[in-house]
């Protein structure tokens, strides 16, 4: 079910595909619906270097002229057939590092849905989480391992513990046992 906000920053942007198309270097347009409420759209600028799709073009000029107003949904509309699409993978990226929150309307069989980018990139990379812990459960031995990533300790490496949570004095190879990084 889509929210009344969102539909209108559908068809806002099925507008704008309309009235920017023109069959060759604009023909997808991105809009953005904020969280006041305020709808921008823009269109795509392809080039064979590397365009911004409309949906980044957008948020450049969300960036330009109401940067403190948060973006809560994001659409992307086909001049030519005046279609909905989904989002490149480079278009989910950008939008999942401002904010894993952030939805895409996005084509189901059953019909238009928002979801947040996050559901649209499992696993994803992000820079945000580089230095964050990890938790490594091991296939075998029944181990728990946690990445050291190197700030607090020397050298960075794989930690490992037994599930009960206390170092593995057992292990060999590249799960060697390091200290001092997390008790
Ligand atoms: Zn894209």
């Amino acid at each position: 079910m889509l929210s009344s906000g969102t539909r209108r920053l559908i068809e806002a942007t099925a507008d704008a595909a309309r009235r920017g198309n023109d069959g060759d270097r604009h023909t997808v347009a991105g809009g953005i619906l904020t969280a006041s409420g305020e709808i921008l759209t823009a269109m795509n600028a392809h080039h064979f270097t590397g365009g911004p799709c409309g949906e980044v073009s957008a948020l450049a000029l969300h960036a330009a002229t109401m940067p403190d107003d948060p973006i809560v949904a994001v659409a992307a509309v086909h001049g030519p057939s005046g279609q909905v699409i989904s989002p490149c993978g480079k278009c989910r990226q950008i939008f999942f590092e401002r904010n894993p929150e952030i939805c895409f309307v996005v084509r189901e069989p059953a019909g238009l849905v928002e979801l947040p980018v996050e559901q649209l990139l499992p696993n994803a990379y992000s820079s945000a989480r580089l230095e964050s812990p990890q938790e490594m459960h091991m296939a075998a031995g029944g181990h728990t391992g946690w990445f050291c990533p190197g700030t607090r300790c020397r050298p960075s490496g794989w930690m490992t513990r037994t599930a009960a949570g206390r170092p593995c004095s057992s292990l060999t190879g590249w799960n060697r046992p390091t200290t001092g990084c997390r008790s």
